[in-house]
């Protein structure tokens, strides 16, 4: 999957990445190497991301950065771009200080408590001139533990920047905290216009609130979910409030003004969403730029959810390119008879890696499968990235 994700991002971009040709190489008593995957973002930002090191004796990764190839040969050529000590989880960094027109090298080396060392394989990328301003979508990994959920970055073509949902959290851990807010941090973002919390589950405005405590935010949008809540959802509530944000309640055909070059619809639900399953108040929203289209679904399910959107609208305004699936790939939504109406390309699976759920189920994946449309989730692939230009779809 690697290797296709890099040659799309060539055929598309007429980007140069370029290997060096160096593979993980371990020798007795060092660390455990990873393996390096980068890309460019839309707004000329390298995107780095790694496989873990799973020692118990792992002590930082270090990412280095150069403009001739041979980090590994030679490190004084090179400048150590961000140091990740004691965070064996931390495996992306935006690199947001490349110049267009140049080629950059990257290598990670992983460092353990003794001193020794380990090299990732080493890639160059050339940053294009002009690269025309995209509508990119950051699918966030959620996975900890056996927390799961949806989280998910949204920068327009004009800059503005929104999410929708924040993953999880427990006492000791929060997906805002802990994915969130570097990455807003690493792509230079300090101020989100808009956050969208699809349904009060735990597993999708969790992380919202560590996000909502640590920057301004200008308008959230909620479910309006009128059942018995929770003390998450409570807290979610508060910190709006708190936050100063304007607090919206989203509802079946309101016309959301995120970016003059995108239109971007509420389809589901309707005004007070009532008190029977939380998952079918979820918040669906449909986003188009010139000819690409995504849907994002929450954990919408089949019965008297996707049954009431598809009662409700035609086909042709479900249609889109990307479908974030339903449910994190429980069986229980994403029907056929969804599939046939949005027609998508791709398949985007937000989920836990080590979720209690067994999501995604074998029978969604099947149903994806049979249609051949390619599927990227984030129990296997970590973070991913899909963009567009408003006629080409790249994901990496
Ligand atoms: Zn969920």
């Amino acid at each position: 999957m690697r290797f296709k994700l890099i040659v799309s991002i060539i055929a598309v971009t007429a980007l140069v990445i370029l290997s060096c040709g160096d593979s993980p190489v371990s020798l007795a008593g060092d660390p455990e190497p990873s393996f390096l995957t980068i890309g460019l973002h839309s707004d000329s930002i390298v995107y780095s991301s790694w496989t873990q090191c799973s020692e118990t004796d792992f002590d930082a990764y270090i990412l280095w950065r150069s403009q001739s190839a041979g980090i590994q040969a030679d490190p004084s050529q090179a400048i150590a771009l961000k140091i990740f000590a004691d965070d064996p989880l931390q495996l992306t960094w935006f690199d947001s200080t490349v110049v267009p027109g140049e080629t950059y090298w990257y290598a990670l080396e992983t460092r353990n408590t003794s001193g020794l060392f380990a090299w990732s394989n080493e890639l160059g990328i050339t940053i294009p001139l002009n690269e025309p301003d995209n509508l990119t979508v950051f699918f966030i990994d959620p996975s900890h533990g056996s927390l799961s959920g949806d989280a998910m970055l949204i920068r327009t073509p004009n800059g503005f920047n929104y999410l929708i949902d924040g993953g999880d959290r427990r006492s000791d851990w929060s997906c805002g905290e802990d994915r969130i807010l570097p990455m807003l941090d690493s792509l230079g973002i300090t101020h989100l216009d808009g956050i969208v919390g699809t349904h009060p589950h735990s597993d999708h405005i969790g992380g919202l609130i560590a996000v909502l405590e640590e920057i301004p935010v200008d308008k959230v949008w909620d479910c309006g979910w009128t059942g018995d809540g929770s003390n998450t959802y409570e807290s979610f509530l508060w910190e709006i409030q708190a936050s100063g944000a304007e607090y919206i309640e989203g509802n079946r055909g309101m016309v959301l003004d995120w970016d003059p070059d995108l239109q971007v619809k509420i389809l589901h639900p309707e005004p007070n969403p009532g008190t029977g399953n939380m998952n079918n108040a979820s918040i669906l929203i449909h986003i188009t730029f010139e000819d690409v289209s995504f849907l994002f679904t929450g954990d919408l399910e089949t019965d008297d959810g996707e049954e009431d959107v598809l009662a409700f609208y035609s086909p042709d305004d479900l249609k889109a390119d990307v479908l974030k699936v339903g449910h994190h790939g429980s069986s229980d939504a994403t029907s056929n008879y969804w599939l046939d109406a949005v027609q998508p390309s791709y398949a985007a699976i937000e989920v836990g890696s080590g979720n209690l759920y067994g999501h995604p189920h074998s029978e969604l994946l099947y149903r994806l499968d049979s249609r051949g449309i390619p599927v990227y989730r984030t129990d296997q692939d970590g973070t991913f990235v899909i963009t567009t230009d408003g006629t080409d779809i790249t994901v990496f």
